[in-house]
């Protein structure tokens, strides 16, 4: 079995993030949580480079669909559309004009747990409701009414691989194998060293 400080997932840092001056706030709370960056690269997407991203799910475009319409019915509103599939075709056009808008930064991270300890950090989709103290939840205001109604994408800073086997699909399409960094980081002895016999002289 291979331990568990191997775990790796992918971040984007979205166009927004990189025009509010956000970049180096989100990489501070991934270093500050213990993770190592393996590693990163500034890029505009290609419109299809960002399909192929958002697809590489299959069950993505239920899950979303799904996830906008509770996010409607659970503030007591609407949905514009009731089914979900629908709710995605709108959604994964959006996302396509504003993902190639400008530059983002993708990274991969590595450490304990990463997939989770990213999405906990981040928050929740939707910033109106995501967590106080997650990335989505201090620093943006957006909601699915508002983007919905200006017909745009929801601009909540950060891509986060969703789960084990997404982030190992999003990480070999945005990074060549040799892109990704084997390297061992002075914190990790005091992260997972066992014995933590390494401290006193
Ligand atoms: P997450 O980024 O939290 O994993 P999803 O994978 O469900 O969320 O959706 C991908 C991205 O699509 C979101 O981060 C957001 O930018 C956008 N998005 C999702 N749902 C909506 C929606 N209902 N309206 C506008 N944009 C949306
Ligand atoms: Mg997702």
């Amino acid at each position: 079995m291979t331990h568990p400080s191997t775990e790796r997932t992918l971040v984007i840092i979205k166009p927004d993030g990189i025009q509010r001056g956000l970049a180096g706030e989100i990489i501070s709370r991934f270093e500050k949580v213990g993770l190592k960056l393996v590693a990163s690269k500034m890029l505009i997407p290609e419109v299809s480079h960002i399909e192929e991203h958002y697809t590489l799910d299959p069950e993505w475009r239920r899950i979303t669909g799904e996830k906008t319409i509770e996010g409607y019915k659970s503030k007591g509103l609407t949905p514009p559309m009731d089914d979900p599939y629908k709710i995605t075709e709108v959604i994964l056009a959006n996302l396509k004009k504003y993902m190639t808008s400008g530059p983002v930064i993708a990274m991969v991270w590595q450490g304990a747990h990463a997939v989770k300890i990213v999405r906990k950090l981040v928050g929740g989709t939707e910033p109106l409701t995501s967590d106080v103290g997650t990335i989505r939840g201090d620093y943006v205001l957006d909601s699915y009414a508002m983007s919905d109604a200006d017909s745009r994408a929801i601009r909540n800073l950060i891509h986060a691989s969703g789960n084990l086997a997404d982030a190992e699909k999003e990480v070999n399409h945005w990074f060549k194998p040799e892109e990704v960094m084997n390297y061992r980081l002075v914190q990790e002895e005091i992260i997972y060293d066992v014995n933590l016999d390494g401290i006193l002289e």
